[in-house]
């Protein structure tokens, strides 16, 4: 039996095939558990069970209340287990103590509770006045779609597998979701804490398995009603073209190369602070991050130089221990990816002002090959690849401009449009760059802060739809117009029938 088992139709067990896979804490590379690897049957198996679910069981018909008291049960159960979480979700990752414990399992807890309102307060139905026609009554009808399925990337996994649960069930669909397979454990904890809140079997389904398998059903078999995926672009265009088959809708959260702009007018202190969490939170390995800084003219030199300076003193480290900053990479093939982007800098740029290694002299008993210094390019062009590409790791590109216009030309210079920032000293400045600013999130004079009331996502190829917020709540929702003429006998009202004939 493997230490941690696919959760489908209310049960826990083993794959079909009866494989394992290894998943390993990055910053010792130990071994932490074996986990139930589900192969296509399986995923079948949960698709069929959440089917059931939805087209026979009690969910969809409960109101909203009684499932947002469901739904709530799960964030309280995470409440209680948070400590556990946290660790687990810091040592499967590789993120540190501080981030899961401050962030990642608040953050999938309040998608819970966010969606659990969502649930109690949005109308199943509004009325419409003003039909052109005459007696007639209108109403929308919000409805659930049916079988929706998640699939999720290795970087934020609780918070992710929360984004995906919680705004399905709410709604009153079932759901099958895919962690990836360096980052199962907290997804499969969570089935438990979603066992223990006794949903009615086949609501909620998780199993972990790879892509190529597993992904491909839950993107493209016709029992699923709609898709919702995090991960990087290029999967992403797989997912579309897997859904397209069935006309399914799709929510897509994708890659990102974020600008953050600090004009002449930022609070110098404040604003280096805001770059480097915007870049070095997690490693970099963060969709939204702000890899690339974009520095105006008259502090260039003197804001480029305390970047440098305070970057040095980022500590990495073990990351269970709350004094670190920054942990490994999620994995050895992530720093390989890492080395041949700085590789690649160091041609088109030259040396980057700090960084650009593996680190020496961390604590004895971690892992070196999976660590990667803070590094940062200066004057940087924007056609560089590394300030086009998604490196997803600690590389921050600075880049130099003179004017606004540039600024905002520059930061709309990229395939992404997923988040940035805007540090400055003059509100309305900031406010009319980030209007300008083609991008799914600013942040001004702050950054990274995305909270479940607001909604998430992207522009151009950093995705489709938006997570979060009302807009997250309705992306797992149908509309259904019923137009109801009252009279049920004789042909006053009808009069529109002579669009056909005046004989019928
Ligand atoms: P990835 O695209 O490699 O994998 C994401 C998920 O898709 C995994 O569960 C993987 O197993 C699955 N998958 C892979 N191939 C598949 C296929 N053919 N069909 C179906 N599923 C498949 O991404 P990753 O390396 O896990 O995560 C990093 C990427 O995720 C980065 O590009 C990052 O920007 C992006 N990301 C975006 C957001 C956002 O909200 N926009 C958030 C986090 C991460």
């Amino acid at each position: 039996m493997a230490d941690y088992q696919l959760f489908i139709d209310g049960e826990r067990c083993d794959a079909a095939s009866g494989e394992t896979f290894a998943t390993h804490d990055p910053a010792t590379g130990e071994k932490i558990a074996d986990v139930a690897k589900a192969g296509r049957e399986d995923a079948v198996r949960a698709i069929e069970a959440a089917r059931r679910a939805f087209d026979e069981g009690p969910w969809p018909k409960m109101s909203g209340k009684e499932r947002a008291a469901k739904v709530n049960r799960i964030a309280e159960l995470i409440g209680e287990h948070a400590d556990e979480l946290a660790e687990l979700e810091a040592r499967d990752g590789g993120g540190t103590i501080r981030k899961a414990s401050l962030a990642d399992i608040p953050g999938g807890k309040g998608a819970f509770e966010w969606f659990a309102k969502m649930a109690e307060t949005q109308p199943d139905e509004v009325t419409l006045e003003g039909s052109p026609f005459p007696a007639s009554e209108n109403t929308v009808r919000y409805e659930p779609m049916g079988v929706c399925t998640g699939i999720i990337p290795w970087n934020f996994p609780f918070i992710m597998a929360s984004w995906k649960i919680a705004p399905a069930i709410a709604a009153g669909n079932t759901s099958v979701i895919k962690p990836a397979t360096f980052t199962p454990l907290t997804a499969l904890k969570l089935a438990e804490l979603i066992e223990e809140a006794d949903l009615p079997p086949g609501v909620v389904n998780i199993l972990a398995g790879p892509g190529g398998t597993v992904g491909e059903e839950l993107a493209g078999s016709p029992l699923v009603d709609k898709t919702a995926f995090t991960g990087s672009t290029e999967v992403g265009r797989r997912i579309m073209q897997l859904a397209s088959a069935t006309v399914k809708p799709v929510t897509l959260e994708l890659g990102g190369k974020s600008a953050n702009i600090v004009l002449d007018d930022a609070d110098l202190d404040q604003a280096a602070a805001g770059v480097l969490w915007g870049t070095f939170m997690h490693g970099g390995q963060v969709c939204e991050s702000g890899t690339r800084a974009l520095v105006q003219r008259g502090i260039y030199d003197e804001f480029v130089s305390m970047l440098a300076d305070r970057a040095g003193k980022i500590v990495l480290g073990n990351p269970l221990d709350f004094a670190t900053d920054l942990g490994p990479l999620v994995h050895r093939s992530q720093v390989e990816t890492v080395e041949r982007y700085v590789a690649l800098g160091r041609d088109e740029v030259g040396e980057p002002i700090t960084g650009g290694a593996k680190p020496e002299g961390l604590p004895e008993g971690l892992d070196t090959e999976c660590y990667f210094q803070p590094t940062i390019f200066a004057d940087v062009d924007n056609s560089a690849k590394i300030a086009q590409e998604e490196i997803f790791g600690p590389v921050l590109s600075v880049i130099p401009f003179d004017t606004e216009d540039e600024a905002i030309a520059i930061a709309n210079d990229s395939i992404y449009g997923l988040a940035g920032g805007v540090q400055s000293g003059d509100l309305d400045r900031a406010k009319a760059v980030a209007a300008r600013m083609r991008t799914g999130t600013v942040w001004i004079n702050d950054y990274h802060l995305i909270d479940p009331q607001r909604p998430f996502g992207g522009y151009k190829q950093s995705g489709i739809g938006r997570e979060l917020g009302t807009f997250g709540y309705d992306a797992y929702r149908q509309v259904k117009h019923v137009h109801v003429n009252p009279e049920t006998s004789g042909r006053d009202n009808h009069f529109h029938y002579a669009v056909l004939s005046d004989q019928i």
